[in-house]
């Protein structure tokens, strides 16, 4: 068995808890994380996306952590308690794995949190891996090398590319039930990137993205035109059914196509605010140039993406430059706590492709994101008084039903509303 390793009191994960333990992954976005088990296995590591959603898991995340905390952390918290205690794992080969942004924002202590929890709760011998860009953690058994850092960009691209062809195509099907099947087809088929040898890693796998498409297309549509609905919010709540409620399900079944922005904009936004920091106050100018030749990596491999879409009924994304520039005369750059102005850049992104209708997912206890949230809503409604906003609140402890009554009355207004341009491709 591994040897227990502290360093200043932090139990390490080791490289010999490499090849013995199974990392736990938090379930937060299924279309990206499913690709997370085949990369991390790729790199030598047993890991395993968590599934569990029981309402215990809730729980234990209120048990054993602050009342005060934010919800992600909560449902995080308590879904690696419940894993461990219900999962049926040998609790002495587990670690778990988690981000730490680095920022001012709580993600930046969901480890400390994390540990403290397990302490608590008697598991205080299971290693927490954090994985960050600045240096924060480190563990000797896992590293963010080149080529899990070109995998990670994939997972991501793969992931919006689904989450994208799903939510434009299932609400038009017209074999109930195709899309799902020709999802779970594509991605098995995508994760064959992961298992890719030596350099080939390096260059995205055109050709796979191309024959994913191609078979999304192939799905026969109604004509029919639904109200399209926008999700923005904190990244949680946003990505998350766990957190959110279920809530692109929802929309889903109450007649609307759902239209959420890709995640990668959000990693390239925090690499972004690090440049924009090092910029104005100072800093290490190699992390500067490498978070910066990151996002150029990034938004050429997207461009490729983009391109395929142009000859498709599919919409095409924006760059991270054009959803950059939108939030200017809004919100200042330098408001990059939590989802920062890039919340405030999707939702006018979303109203500027003529998508006014949106739900701005908020969880408890998140003061960053009801600022560059709700807090901007009435400037956004003075500017664009189309937009048909709608802030939800996600707090374990409250009921689902006043969740429901909002979101039903900003469909409403949708249907009302609706015209003929509305979410046109
Ligand atoms: S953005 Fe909000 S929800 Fe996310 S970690 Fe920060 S405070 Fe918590």
């Amino acid at each position: 068995m591994a040897k227990l390793i502290y360093e200043d009191g932090r139990l390490l994960f080791t490289k010999e808890m490499k090849e013995e333990y199974t990392i736990l992954i938090p379930s937060m976005a299924p279309y990206h994380f499913e690709f997370f088990t085949h990369l991390l296995q790729t790199e030598g590591y047993k890991a395993e996306v968590l599934k569990n959603t029981s309402f215990d898991l809730i729980h234990e995340g209120m048990k054993y952590t602050h009342n005060d905390i934010c919800v992600p952390a909560m449902l995080v918290i308590g879904q690696f308690i419940n894993a461990i205690k219900e999962g049926g794992y040998d609790i002495h080969k587990i670690a778990v794995i988690i981000t730490q942004t680095g920022g001012g924002c709580r993600a930046s202590n969901y480890v400390s949190l994390i540990r403290k929890a397990f302490k608590k709760a008697g598991y205080e011998f299971i290693p927490i891996i954090s994985v960050n860009a600045s240096g924060m953690e480190k563990n000797p058994g896992f590293q963010i090398t080149t080529k899990i850092l070109f995998k990670l960009i994939n997972a991501l691209i793969f992931g919006d590319l689904l989450m994208q062809l799903v939510n434009e195509t299932k609400p038009y099907e017209q074999i109930k039930g195709q899309t799902m099947e020709v999802y779970h087809k594509v991605a098995n088929e995508l994760n064959e990137y992961f298992y890719y040898h030596n350099f080939r890693v390096f260059f995205q796998p055109n050709a796979l993205i191309h024959k994913a498409i191609k078979q999304f297309e192939a799905i026969k549509t109604i004509e029919h035109h639904k109200p399209v609905v926008g999700v923005v919010g904190e990244i949680y709540v946003k990505y998350s059914p766990l957190g959110n409620n279920n809530l692109e399900q929802l929309l889903q079944s109450e007649g609307c196509e759902v239209l959420t922005p890709n995640m990668l904009d959000f990693f390239m936004y925090s690499f972004d605010s690090t440049v924009h920091d090092i910029k104005k106050y100072g800093g290490s100018f190699i992390q500067s140039m490498t978070f910066s030749l990151i996002n150029k990596v990034i938004e050429h491999r997207r461009n490729k993406v983009r391109k395929i879409l142009k000859n498709t009924r599919y919409r095409v994304p924006k760059t991270f430059k054009h959803i950059k520039s939108l939030a200017k005369g809004f919100i200042d750059y330098g408001t990059h706590v939590g989802e920062g102005w890039l919340l405030t850049a999707e939702m006018i992104e979303l109203i500027e492709q003529d998508v006014p209708n949106i739900v701005c997912t908020q969880p408890f206890g998140c003061l960053p994101n009801h600022i560059a949230g709700k807090g901007m809503i009435k400037k956004l409604k003075q500017h664009y008084p189309s937009a048909n906003i709608v802030t939800i609140d996600y707090d374990t402890s409250a009921t689902e039903i006043n969740q429901l009554n909002r979101i039903k009355l900003m469909i409403s207004n949708a249907v009302q509303k609706e015209t003929p341009s509305n979410g046109q491709r």
